[in-house]
C-alpha cells in the first residue's frame, strides 16, 4: 500500500484534513501542539486504498522539539510515497519556510493551500500557477474543513507518487559550493536524500554530525577557509535567512493581498487579544466564563428566579406527566439546559426500570432476581448514564472554547502565572485536555521536553477533574444541598473544580521546589487566529466522547456493578444474603477492614455500621471513577428497605448521609479524595507508559499521600476551625525548611562549579 504523509506547521489543519480523508475522529483543536503522535488512517477513494499519516506540526526539519524529531524521522526512515505539505494560507509566508525544506527531500511533494475558504472572505488572491512554478511542485487550493477540492488533491498526490522526484534547493545559497560537495559525499556513501543531508550537515545539525562524522570534517575545513570578518560561521542562520529572503522576494509574484482588509482584521483581533490576555482581566474573564459554563450545565434555579422569591413552586411543570415531568423546572425555578437534559434522561431510565421491575414481579420471579437486575445492575448503570447529558454539554463548551482559539489565549495568560510556579504555559494545554479525560492529556505531555516538568505535569493532570469524576461531584454536592438545605449545587461543583486546579498549582510548586527541581523551559507559542467554531467538528467531538462513554458503561462499569452486587449479597462462606443482611457480606467485610484508615478524613470509623460504604465507593473508583456513584446506587436499596431511587445519584447519596450521619466536611473531603487520589485504571496505565523511568511508583505514592493530606485538612478545618492555624504553621515551617535546604544546595552547587 502507498503511504502519504501530511506535513505542515502546527495548527494549519492537518488533523482536520486527516479526519476528513479517513473518516477518523482525531482531536482537532485551535492551538499548536494538539497532535503529538503520528496517526495512520486509510483513504479509499482512489484506485487503490492508500494509507495517510497525520504528523505532528513542525516549523522546520531541525530536531529542536519532540514533534520535529518524530516528523523528521518518519519522513526520512519510512517509505513515504508522497508528502502532502499543508499550508495555512492566512499565514502563507511563514508556512512556506517548511516547504523550502521539504522540497529538498527526494520524495514526491504536493502542496495543499488550506483554509482557502478564509482567503476568499478576506479578498486576498493567491496565484496558484505562479506559486506552483516557483516551487516546482503541484499546488492545490483546498478547505479541509468544508471538504473543498480534496478529491483533486488526493488524485494529484497519487499521480505524483508514481513519479520519481529528486530533491531541489529552491533558493540560491552563498555556500552552495559546500552543499554540492557534501551532496557528492553522501551520494558516494549511497545515503538516500543526499541533498537534504548535505544541507543539514552544512547547518551543523547535531543528528547529522553524530551519524556522519567523516563528512563533518569537510565542513570544518570549509569553514576555516570561508572565514569572513562580518560572518561568525553560523551556517544554520545563514541558510534560514536565505530561505526567508527567497520567500519574501517572491511573495509579490503569487500573493496579491488586499491590504486594507488584512489591517482591519489584524487590529480587531489584536484589540480583543489585548483584553483577553490582559494580566488582570484575562484571568477574571476566564473565571467568569468557567462559572457560566458550570451554571448552564448544573444550575437548577438557572435564573435565580426562585432565589429572588419569584415564581417558586408555580414552576413545577407537569409534575405527574411521565418522561417530561419536571424537565423545565420542579419547584426550584427554571432548570439550566444541562439539568433539563439530565432530568429527561433520568425520567426515561426511571421509566425503563419501573417497567422492568413490574414485569419481573408479575412474572413471579424471585425477589433476588428483581433486586439484582433493578437495583444492582440497572441502578448502577443508569446512575452513570444519567450524567451523560451534562458531561457532553460541559465537553461541548470546552470544545467551543478550544476551537475558537480562546484556550490558547488562556495558556498564554497562565504562562506568566505558571512560570512563577515552575511550569511553562505549554504544560497548561494537556491540563485543559484533562477536563475531558486524563488519558489523552497524559499522552499530550510529550510536547514537554524537560523530564522533571513532564513528571510534575502528569502527576497533576488528574486534578483537572475529568468527565468521569463529574457524577461524584454533582451527586454529592446535590445531596449536600437537599439534605442540609444549604448552598447551591452548581456552586459547590464549581468550587470543587477550582479546588482541583488550586491543588494542582500547590502540588507543582511543591514538586518543582523539592524532587522535581529544574529550569522552566521557554514557552513560545503563536496565538492562533480566531475561528468560528464549526458545528461539524464539534459534533464529531461529541459523538466520539459519547461512544467512548457508552463503551465504558457497558463494559467496565457494567461488570463492576455486577461484581459489587455479588460481593454485597454473599457472605464469606458463599451464602446468599438478603438486602437486610448486607452488613455480613464480603463487600462490607472488606470495607470495614479499611474503614479506620479513613477516620482522619471524616468518613471512617466515626460513621458507625454503615460507614464502610464510603470506603468501598472510593476503592471501586480506582477502576473507573463512575463506579463511585454506581456503587452507591447499587447499595442504596439495601441500606434503606423499600428504597426506590431516581437514578441521579443524589437521592442515593442522601440515603448514605442519613444512614451514616456524615457531616458536610466529611462529604467535601470525600469528593476531594476521589478527585485527587490515584485516577482510574486507564489513566494509571497511561501514566506508567508515559512517565520517565523510575517515576511510576513515586507517582502512585504521591497521589495517595497528597489526596490523603488535602482531604484530611478539609475535614479537620471544616470540623474544628482552629486547626487551620496549626496547618498554616506547619505549611510555613515546611516552606521555610524547603527554602533553606534549596539555598544550601544552590550554594554547594555554585561552590562546586567555581572549583
Ligand atoms: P493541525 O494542528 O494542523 O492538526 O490543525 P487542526 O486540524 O487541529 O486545525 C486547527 C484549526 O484550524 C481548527 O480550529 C480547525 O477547525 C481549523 N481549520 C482547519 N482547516 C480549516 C479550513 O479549511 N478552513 C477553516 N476556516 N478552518 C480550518
Ligand atoms: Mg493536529
Amino acid at each position: 500500500m502507498k503511504h502519504f504523509a501530511l506535513a505542515g506547521n502546527p495548527n494549519c489543519g492537518k488533523t482536520t484534513l486527516f479526519n476528513n480523508l479517513t473518516g477518523s475522529t482525531a482531536h482537532v483543536g485551535n492551538w499548536p501542539g494538539v497532535t503529538v503522535e503520528k496517526r495512520e488512517g486509510i483513504y479509499k477513494k482512489l484506485k487503490e486504498p492508500v494509507s495517510i499519516v497525520d504528523l505532528p506540526g513542525i516549523y522546520s526539519l531541525s530536531p529542536y522539539s519532540p514533534e520535529e524529531i518524530i516528523s523528521r524521522n518518519y519522513l526520512l526512515q519510512d517509505k513515504v510515497d508522497c508528502i502532502i505539505n499543508i499550508l495555512d494560507v492566512t499565514n502563507l509566508e511563514r508556512n512556506l519556510y517548511l516547504t523550502t525544506q521539504l522540497a529538498e527531500l527526494d520524495i514526491p511533494l504536493v502542496v495543499a493551500l488550506n483554509m482557502s475558504d478564509l482567503l476568499t472572505k478576506n479578498g486576498d488572491i493567491i496565484d496558484v500557477i505562479k506559486l506552483s512554478e516557483l516551487l516546482n511542485v503541484k499546488v492545490i487550493s483546498i478547505s479541509a474543513l468544508k471538504g473543498t477540492n480534496l478529491d483533486e488533491l488526493m488524485q494529484t498526490a497519487y499521480h505524483e507518487s508514481n513519479k520519481i522526484r529528486k530533491g531541489k534547493m529552491l533558493f540560491n545559497s552563498s555556500i552552495s559550493e559546500l552543499i554540492d560537495e557534501l551532496k557528492g559525499l553522501y551520494s558516494k556513501k549511497n545515503i538516500e536524500n543526499p541533498l537534504f543531508h548535505a544541507i543539514k550537515m552544512s547547518e551543523e545539525d547535531e543528528i547529522e554530525i553524530r551519524n556522519n562524522e567523516d563528512i563533518y570534517e569537510r565542513v570544518v575545513n570549509f569553514k576555516k577557509n570561508f572565514a569572513n570578518d562580518n560572518f561568525e560561521g553560523d551556517y544554520a542562520s545563514l541558510l534560514a535567512d536565505e530561505r526567508y529572503r527567497f520567500i519574501e522576494q517572491n511573495a509579490k509574484k503569487f500573493f496579491h493581498r488586499k491590504q486594507t482588509n488584512e489591517k482591519i482584521k489584524m487590529t480587531r483581533s489584536d484589540k480583543i487579544d489585548k483584553i483577553l490576555t490582559n494580566r488582570f482581566f484575562g484571568l477574571l474573564i476566564f473565571a467568569v466564563i468557567l462559572f457560566f459554563i458550570f451554571h448552564f450545565t448544573f444550575a437548577e434555579d438557572f435564573l435565580y428566579l426562585h432565589a429572588m422569591g419569584l415564581f417558586g413552586d408555580g414552576l413545577n411543570v407537569w409534575p405527574d406527566v411521565p418522561i417530561v415531568g419536571g424537565v423545565i423546572g420542579s419547584g426550584n425555578g427554571i432548570n439550566s439546559l444541562g439539568v433539563m437534559l439530565q432530568t429527561l434522561m433520568i425520567n426515561t431510565t426511571d421509566w425503563i426500570t419501573s417497567v422492568v421491575r413490574s414485569g419481573l414481579e408479575s412474572l413471579d420471579g424471585q425477589s433476588w432476581v428483581t433486586g439484582f437486575i433493578c437495583d444492582g445492575v440497572l441502578g448502577g448503570l443508569f446512575a452513570v448514564l444519567s450524567f451523560v447529558p451534562q458531561i457532553l454539554l460541559l465537553f461541548l463548551f470546552f470544545s467551543i472554547l478550544e476551537d475558537t482559539g480562546y484556550m490558547a489565549r488562556v495558556a498564554f495568560i497562565l504562562d506568566r502565572l505558571f512560570r512563577k510556579f515552575g511550569l511553562s504555559g505549554r504544560a497548561f494545554m494537556p491540563m485543559i485536555m484533562g477536563f475531558g479525560c486524563s488519558v489523552p492529556a497524559i499522552i499530550n505531555t510529550r510536547t514537554l521536553a524537560d523530564d522533571n516538568e513532564r513528571t510534575a505535569t502528569i502527576r497533576v493532570i488528574p486534578f483537572f477533574s475529568c468527565g468521569a469524576k463529574l457524577p461524584i461531584l454533582t451527586a454529592v454536592s446535590g445531596a449536600i444541598v437537599t439534605t442540609f438545605g444549604i448552598g447551591n449545587a452548581d456552586l459547590i461543583t464549581f468550587g470543587m473544580y477550582i479546588l482541583g486546579m488550586v491543588s494542582a498549582i500547590v502540588a507543582v510548586i511543591l514538586m518543582r521546589n523539592t524532587t522535581m527541581r529544574g529550569p522552566v523551559p521557554m514557552f513560545i507559542m503563536e496565538l492562533p487566529s480566531y475561528h468560528v467554531p464549526q458545528i461539524k467538528s464539534l459534533m464529531i467531538h461529541l459523538w466520539d466522547k459519547l461512544k467512548h462513554f457508552m463503551k465504558k458503561a457497558f463494559t467496565i462499569i457494567l461488570v463492576s456493578t455486577i461484581i459489587i452486587w455479588a460481593m454485597s449479597h454473599f457472605s464469606f462462606s458463599w451464602q446468599y444474603l438478603s438486602d437486610e443482611e448486607i452488613n455480613n457480606s464480603i463487600l462490607a467485610g472488606i470495607g470495614m477492614l479499611f474503614q479506620p484508615l479513613f477516620t482522619p478524613l471524616g468518613w471512617g470509623s466515626q460513621l458507625g455500621a454503615w460507614g464502610w460504604v464510603f470506603c468501598v465507593g472510593a476503592v471501586t473508583g480506582l477502576i473507573a471513577k463512575e463506579n463511585v456513584i454506581a456503587t452507591f446506587s447499587s447499595l442504596a436499596a439495601c441500606i434503606t428497605a423499600g428504597f426506590v431511587g431516581t437514578e441521579e445519584g443524589i437521592l442515593e447519596v442522601e440515603q448514605m448521609i442519613l444512614a451514616t450521619n456524615i457531616a458536610i466536611p466529611g462529604l467535601i473531603s470525600f469528593i476531594a479524595f476521589n478527585m485527587l487520589t490515584i485516577p482510574c485504571f486507564a489513566a494509571v496505565a497511561t501514566a506508567k507508559a508515559e512517565l520517565p523511568k523510575n517515576k511510576f511508583k513515586t507517582t502512585i505514592l504521591f497521589w495517595l499521600v497528597f489526596s490523603y493530606i488535602v482531604s484530611m485538612m478539609i475535614y479537620l478545618i471544616g470540623s474544628y476551625w482552629w486547626t487551620l492555624f496549626i496547618f498554616l504553621a506547619l505549611i510555613a515551617l515546611m516552606a521555610f525548611a524547603i527554602h533553606y535546604i534549596n539555598m544550601r544546595l544552590d550554594k554547594k552547587r555554585l561552590a562546586n562549579e567555581s572549583n
